[in-house]
């Protein structure tokens, strides 16, 4: 017995806790969550603040925490009995691992409005894997140990001294950034989406820097040009590899392109570029999912009339670019015709020109032979002498 919780079968070994399959004292089928506390410093305050927070977490998609027990040695968190995590259900009815694709669509839909839940709440989760997303018979899935990272800090070992696992780690975190933002959960989410397809980690590093580098194998080793500021990161080294990207839909043959359009939403370095849950939500990856489309679109529901409203505005755009495009040749056009125009205007001019330069030279020249033929009579070969005269011009 634990508090009024009778204690059953050991189910896992998490990062934070011993789990244990329960039963509580109505008879419900629980999951006991054995936090142990250092002895010395016994549960902070803060974190029994943050698990009180947890508490009000109340959605279809994230892990009830029903209850919080706490004695001088451990603290122990009651949850909702799931029957399995995303690991053990991939492992179980997925084909190697891998799951079918409308099955990893409805899986993502969950994650993402579990995630949008919690960001609403301004609650973080920093470690999403596949081990902590819970799924029932139904195929509803459950986020768990939301914001217990926060409370409980991210240890190094879990607490059966495997490493704790860095595969799902947004490279900021890993490159020391201490500015978290909600988009570390959608890069785990963009892991976990690709995992899903082929059955096999996207980026399995040993240590925090091979985890990079299997990031940047693929990713492109990021830059200031492709992510501002990362050079400043605390774990930023000037010598990485210079790897270039590499085409996520090879390492994927497995995915759409719908849902190779919406992994790169994800996976992206910057962290503010990266697509936020509510924004994934509305992805056309998951147009199937929502209500079949009605005839007008104020009948729609409320996501689909946005969806609608912003394909109807992404097309107004094309078209005016289209028409810019356009336009921008015609002048383009114009000014060559123009140009061609000037310079034959230009050419005709030199022509003239020239024209009138030999006319003149010829002029000149006939002049300047008159001249001299008037000069050869005019001009006697030698000064008059005293007493006689010009001769007359005739
Ligand atoms: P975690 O600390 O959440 O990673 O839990 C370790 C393991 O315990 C998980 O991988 C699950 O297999 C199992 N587990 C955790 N929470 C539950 C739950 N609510 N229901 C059933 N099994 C759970």
């Amino acid at each position: 017995m634990e508090g009024n919780y009778q204690r059953l079968e050991h189910l896992g070994e998490g990062t934070y806790a011993t789990v244990y399959k329960g039963r509580s004292p109505k008879g419900e089928l629980v999951a006991l969550k054995e936090i142990h506390l250092d002895p010395e410093e016994g549960a902070p305050s803060t974190a029994i603040r943050e698990i009180s927070l947890m508490k009000e977490l109340d959605h279809e998609n994230v892990l009830k925490l029903l209850d919080v027990v706490h004695t001088e040695t451990k603290l122990m968190l009651v949850f909702e009995y799931m029957d399995k995590d995303l690991k053990r259900y991939m492992d179980a009815s997925g084909n190697h691992g891998a799951l079918p694709p409308q099955t990893i669509k409805v899986l993502m839909y969950q994650l993402f409005k579990g995630i949008k839940y919690c960001h609403d709440m301004r609650v973080l989760h920093r470690d999403l894997k596949p081990q902590n997303l819970l799924i029932n018979s139904r195929n509803q899935l459950k986020i768990g140990d939301f914001g217990l990272a926060r409370a409980v800090g991210i240890p190094v070992n879990t607490f059966s001294n495997e490493v704790v696992t860095l595969w799902y780690r947004a490279p900021d975190v890993l490159l020391g950034s201490r500015n978290y933002s909600n988009t570390i959960d959608i890069w785990s989410a963009g892991c976990i989406m690709a995992e899903m397809y082929t059955g096999r980690p996207l980026f399995a590093g040993s240590s925090n820097d091979d985890q990079l580098l299997k990031i940047f194998r693929i990713m492109g080793t990021p830059s200031e040009a492709t992510w501002p500021g990362v050079s400043k990161l605390p774990n930023w080294k000037n010598n990485f590899p210079p790897y270039p990207p590499q085409r996520l839909e090879q390492h994927l043959p497995q995915m759409d392109p719908y849902a190779i359009d919406l992994l790169k939403k994800l996976l992206v370095y910057d962290p503010n570029l990266r697509w936020e849950a509510a924004r994934c939500l509305t992805h056309p990856y998951f147009q199937d999912l929502w209500q079949p489309t009605p005839q007008h679109p104020l009948q729609m529901p409320a996501q689909l009339q946005e969806q609608h409203l912003q394909q109807l505005l992404q097309q107004q755009q094309q078209q005016q670019q289209q028409q810019q495009q356009q336009e921008q040749h015609l002048q383009r056009l114009h000014l060559q015709q123009q140009q061609q125009q000037q310079q034959q205007q230009q050419q005709h001019q030199m022509r003239l020109q020239l024209l009138q330069q030999q006319q003149q030279h010829q002029q000149q020249q006939q002049q300047q032979q008159g001249i001299n033929a008037h000069h050869v009579h005019a001009i006697p070969p030698h000064p008059p002498a005293p007493g006689q005269h010009y001769p007359h011009p005739q």
